[in-house]
């Protein structure tokens, strides 16, 4: 499921490719991706604008118009871009498709239709609707900020890190990674960290997303000493070769080292 470092990777390529151009017109191929828009008023808002640049806020991404509205994608469980020249195929689960002026388009991708999209106003306005917490990898959010959003929290620090209203964008395989990485167990209990462990883990998480944002979310170009790529019971953990163990946090399916993660007791 793409999580911050995926949504980053989408961002780059965006920008990379279809900014400044007009949008000739847009082809929905399925309005269930629609998120209480009519597939008229998504078309009417996109026809004729250009795209001026591309935001993130956790797991979506904003192609901003020059309208002054912006385009929101949420990609669900799996999504991706596609820009190529009109002539050639749409690919497959192709669900918008925006043809530019340039002979171009752009096709966002829903293998499990769990995407969403909608033309929005104003991006804040929609992120406080959705009570959508600040992009983890914001600027304005500093180690104070986190430690405010996080403490008094209940329940386990991995389901903290997923709640997208204290900080938006990561899921449950950068949990996993920023848990491993700092050394606490999944199931560990917010109400049983303290300052110091929500700095350390502010720091973890802050370095663990500006990496895997620059390597777009590609587990294959993980850093040697990541968790990420070797989620299965076959591949020993990385740091110390231990057994991974796994079950369910939160409702998904967590994996952890035993001996380098500290138990959720301790
Ligand atoms: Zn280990």
């Amino acid at each position: 499921m793409p999580e911050l470092p995926d949504v980053a990777g989408f961002q780059r390529y965006l920008q990379a490719t279809a900014l400044h151009q007009r949008i000739r017109g847009s082809h929905l191929t399925d309005r269930r991706i629609l998120d209480h828009q009519s597939p008229q008023m998504l078309a009417r808002r996109l026809k004729g604008r250009k795209i001026d640049s591309a935001r993130r806020r956790g797991k979506w991404l904003f192609a901003e118009l020059d309208s002054g509205e912006a385009l929101g994608l949420h990609f669900g469980m799996s999504g991706e871009l596609d820009y190529a020249a009109q002539k050639s195929d749409w690919p497959d689960h192709a669900r918008l498709i925006l043809d530019f002026d340039s002979g171009y388009r752009l096709a966002v991708i829903s293998r499990r239709l769990l995407g969403r999209t909608r033309v929005v106003e104003d991006i804040g306005t929609f992120a406080a609707r959705r009570e959508l917490g600040p992009d983890a990898l914001d600027e304005d959010l500093g180690r104070e900020a986190f430690q405010r959003r996080m403490q008094g929290r209940r329940g386990s620090v991995k389901s903290a890190l997923m709640n997208q209203s204290i900080v938006a964008g990561i899921g449950n395989v950068y949990s996993d990674e920023i848990l491993f990485q700092a050394g606490l167990h999944p199931r560990r209990r917010m109400d049983r960290l303290d300052g110091e462990d929500l700095s350390n883990l502010y720091r973890v998480m802050r370095r663990v997303l500006r990496t895997a944002a620059r390597f777009g979310g590609d587990a294959r170009e993980a850093p040697a000493g990541w968790l990420l790529g070797g989620r299965s019971a076959d591949t020993p953990c990385p740091r110390c070769g231990h057994e991974l163990e796994s079950g369910t946090v939160a409702g998904r399916t967590a994996w952890w080292c035993p001996r380098c993660q500290q138990r959720p007791d301790d």
